[in-house]
């Protein structure tokens, strides 16, 4: 609550329509085109005027052919007809096309005989069906999605005023810390959680900027989450954030938030230190604990709600299901809320069901690439077999890989 008391949407950016895809609208959008703009033919066939057929069957003289972009044919006359393709205008006078599947045509292609009354308006696309002048397109806080993204191209629309995609610096501390291309020396570990984060990151809809690894100094955390802090939305720096001699992120964030920081040991299993602060120029920083899946777990819960604050959303959290427990889940009575990697399916009597739970380990990353949901359990919840959990579900694709 801290946390989002202190983070609010960027401002406003015009960008190109599917550049926008998740982004939240910051502008209305009232039709300035009526869709479709004239009177046009659903179907392939032939227009005519509903009055000659009435005495069907009948023949009627054909007189042309309109195709989808031409201009409109000349008026037809009683006992004519128009071939007419999809989309095209419709001949005035004629008020109805019938199927070109339903009619015989001559030889010589001079004459259709219809061998049905074809009602007036039948297989006719009538102006402003879709779209009428004034009609609002586009709210506030909408996210926008591929249809609401169609819908403005068909105003004519290229750009459209939305929030932002937050831009946000991710930054890795420690001295272990080495990359892919270089071999590891002793007490080295390769940096996980660059790529991890960048990864979550996109996958929210984020845009992910590398800042690269601190070392264990004091003023080097600072000077990088400083360069972070003034050119990125907002930043992430993981390790550094507990209680050890060289934890200098909690430190960092203190200076360059002053008033506006806070570390905290939230009572939360993984994922118990967190700092955050607001810098000077009103970045947001998250100080975030070491151990990948604790950087999992807290981007997770403490993160994404307010980047996707920062994003304009209403929206901040996941939605939480109830899954019931096909095992029970020991767990001891710590006061903290646990959250647990695990395997959940949609099962055959349609419930979700929590298939399996990964084993507990902050540095047990491998584990939780096999989960597809996070369990949510506070102190005291049931955790017998067949009792109901919240659960997050993290990937929906994945609920159906394993059902039951
Ligand atoms: P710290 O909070 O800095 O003491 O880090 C806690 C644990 O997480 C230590 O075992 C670190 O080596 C490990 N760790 C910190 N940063 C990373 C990282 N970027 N990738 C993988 N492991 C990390
Ligand atoms: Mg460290």
């Amino acid at each position: 609550d801290f946390v989002l008391s202190l983070v609010t949407p960027l401002a406003p950016l015009s960008y190109e329509l599917v550049d926008a895809l998740g982004c939240v609208a910051a502008e209305r959008v009232l039709a300035r085109e009526a869709v479709p703009g004239f009177a046009n033919s659903s179907m392939d066939g032939f227009a005519l005027r509903s009055v000659d057929s009435e005495a069907a069957p009948v023949r009627l003289r054909v007189v042309g052919t309109t195709l989808a972009g031409s201009a409109p044919a000349a008026v037809l006359a009683p006992g004519e007809a128009q071939r007419i393709m999809t989309g095209a205008p419709m001949p005035p006078g004629a008020d109805c096309v019938c199927m070109i599947e339903e009619v015989t045509v001559d030889d010589d292609g001079l004459f259709v005989e219809i061998s049905r009354i074809v009602a007036a308006g039948e297989n006719v696309r009538l102006p402003g069906e879709d779209v009428m002048l004034g009609d609002e397109l586009l709210r506030v806080g909408e996210v926008l999605r591929p249809p609401r993204l169609g819908v403005l191209a068909s105003q004519g629309l290229s750009s459209v005023l939305v929030h932002p995609r937050p831009r946000v610096g991710v930054v890795s501390t420690g001295n272990e810390l080495t990359d892919a291309a270089s071999a590891l020396g002793p007490g080295q570990i390769r940096d996980t959680n660059r790529p991890l984060l960048k990864a979550m990151l996109r996958e929210s809809g984020f845009e992910a900027v590398d800042l690269g690894v601190a070392i264990d100094d004091e003023a080097a955390t600072k000077t990088l989450l400083a360069a972070g802090a003034s050119s990125c939305d907002a930043v992430i720096s993981t390790g550094g954030v507990s209680v050890g001699d060289v934890d200098h992120v909690k430190s960092a964030i203190l200076q360059l938030a002053g008033e506006r920081a806070r570390w905290m040991q939230v009572a939360i299993k993984p994922g118990k230190p967190f700092a955050f602060g607001v810098s000077a120029e009103g970045t947001p920083l998250f100080g975030l604990p070491g151990n990948p899946v604790s950087t999992r777990v807290s981007f997770e819960l403490f993160v994404r709600p307010a980047l996707r604050r920062l994003a304009g959303h209403d929206e901040l959290d996941r939605v939480h299901f109830r899954a019931v427990l096909d095992a029970a889940i020991p767990r001891k009575d710590d006061g903290k809320l646990h959250v647990l990697h695990a395997q959940v399916a949609l099962g055959v009597d349609q419930r979700l069901h929590v298939v399996r739970v990964v084993r507990e380990g902050s540095h047990l990353l491998r584990g939780i690439a096999d989960a597809n949901a996070l369990v949510l359990l506070p102190e005291r919840a049931p955790l017998e077999e067949g009792c109901e959990v919240d659960v997050v579900v993290l990937d929906v694709e994945q609920l159906r890989a394993h059902a039951t």
